[in-house]
């Protein structure tokens, strides 16, 4: 695997013990959030070691063809579920109640009953925001590591979903990078891949006339910024790496959950719930 990737999650391990001092309101999820990202990092380094059972030869070819690269409902995710188990014994462990309980049920599951909710879950079914919870911090560190395989050109995409597993973005970002200057990228809520987006542009709807899209930014956290949009009442965060050099996109989205509420308040929905749902 990429070494920069494989460095990003160590240090986003680090970042999220900055960020409870940071943020002070969000301890406790950021409490949550770190023993997820320790057992996400542990996959990621066993599947990096063992190599991918995961089928990446129609890629480069969907992609070309507009589609995602990868099909996530015909993905044979046995070998993973022993991951799954894992997960499952430490949400039962530091969860809520409504977690735990959850997590439970799950555990209690077969094989065939738990491979065939990931499938329902994979194709886009509805589930209960704790199941939707446990799926994605399972899927996440493996799709992580199979997107490392997957190229696309940054310039030929600017779609609104992620070109690798076609879920929605949760966050996005700005940054100066060698080929553009404070360009904006999404990151996927599922897999965690970049790819840049029209800066000025709804990444709902579409929309790119000026007044119909509001910026708001809380004087306590000056370096993100909510872009929200009148015309589908969409939302999505910005967060300016060129002012927080540090910031992980996806844990400050998570840290910053005050701005969520806020914007609910005003509103807004979220273009895309982060892993753990707000
Ligand atoms: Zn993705
Ligand atoms: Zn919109």
């Amino acid at each position: 695997m990429n070494i920069f990737k494989q460095k990003e999650r160590e240090f986003a391990l680090a970042r999220v013990k900055q960020l409870k001092e940071k943020f002070p309101e969000s301890r406790q999820i950021l409490d949550f959030m770190e023993r997820i990202l320790e057992f996400q990092n542990r996959v990621i380094e066993d599947i990096s070691e063992k190599g991918i059972p995961i089928d990446t030869s129609e890629a480069q070819g969907r992609i070309k063809h507009g589609k995602p690269a990868l099909n996530l409902s015909s993905v044979d995710w046995k070998p993973f579920l022993p991951y799954m188990r894992e997960l499952l014994d430490i949400a039962s462990d530091i969860g809520t109640e409504e977690i735990k309980a959850e997590a439970d049920r799950l555990r209690l599951s077969s094989q065939e009953e738990l491979l065939a909710q990931l499938v329902n879950f994979t194709e886009g079914m509805e589930t209960n925001p704790i199941e939707r919870l446990l799926f994605m911090a399972f899927l996440q560190p493996i799709l992580y590591v199979v997107s490392d395989s997957v190229s696309f050109k940054q310039e030929a995409w600017l779609k609104n979903t992620c070109p690798v597993c076609g879920s929605k973005p949760s966050v996005s970002f700005l940054t100066d990078t060698e080929e553009w200057e404070g360009g904006r990228l999404l990151r996927c809520s599922l897999c965690l891949t970049d790819w840049l987006y029209i800066r000025t542009k709804c990444v709902e709807c579409g929309n790119n006339e000026d007044d119909k899209l509001d910026y708001f930014v809380s004087q306590d956290v000056s370096y993100i910024e909510l872009q929200a949009c009148t015309q589908c009442h969409r939302y999505i965060k910005l967060v300016d790496m060129r002012k927080d050099g540090l910031a992980v996109p996806d844990l400050e989205d998570i840290a910053s959950v005050s701005l969520d509420l806020w914007a609910e308040g005003e509103g807004y929905t979220k273009v895309e719930k982060n892993l753990l749902g707000f």
